[in-house]
């Protein structure tokens, strides 16, 4: 197992908040909290899965949850946060507005997934999120105009990041890839 400090990870996240424009989140206990979640993770798997989301511990599969993830971006933009709320924008940061839940972007399928273990409690919450998904209305929706993807039952009447009309949205067909 490789150490790392959390000045380490406080100094990595810091550089690339300001290198996109965000922020760390304003509260100090919050904050060493999910810094100490992204140090536990990256000693364990050798990479920083994200601290709020269980990771399978299998890299090609946790690619898109390590830190910052594939939806930090889009849920900052439309959210003022990323799921965890480690990364803020402006607003949030100054506490002009309030942070409130963002909802999981991570499909449901890949969730599941992350409960691949042999103990009953895995196996329970990975059976709870396949049937989920099976009565999930929501839908994966792909922005032709900028590539920006989003989950849910209807597409966006307008894209939060290229303003594109919800005409401009395609439905990315995916399936249910496990059976409980
Ligand atoms: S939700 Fe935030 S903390 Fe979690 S992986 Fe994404 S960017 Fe990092």
């Amino acid at each position: 197992m490789t150490e790392i400090s959390l000045e380490k990870i406080k100094e990595r996240a810091e550089i690339d908040a300001k290198r996109n424009g965000y922020y760390l989140n304003p509260d100090p206990k919050f904050l060493k909290s999910l810094l100490q979640g992204l140090k536990k993770n990256e000693e364990r798997y050798n990479y920083p899965s994200c601290p709020c989301r269980l990771a399978s511990g299998k890299i090609e599969f946790d690619k898109d949850i390590i830190c910052p993830c594939d939806y930090r971006d889009v849920d900052v933009i439309e959210f003022g946060a990323c799921y965890c709320a480690l990364y803020v924008d402006e607003k949030m940061h100054t506490g002009t507005i309030e942070l409130s839940p963002v909802p999981e972007r991570r499909p449901l399928e890949k969730q599941a997934k992350s409960y691949d273990s042999t103990t009953k409690e895995d196996q329970t919450k990975k059976s709870e999120i396949i049937e989920e998904a099976k009565v999930s209305k929501l839908k994966l929706w792909f922005c032709e105009q900028c590539g920006y993807v989003v989950y849910r039952d209807e597409p966006p009447l307008i894209c939060p990041i290229c303003r594109a009309k919800k005409e401009m949205f395609s439905k990315i067909k995916t399936q249910i890839i496990y059976s409980s």
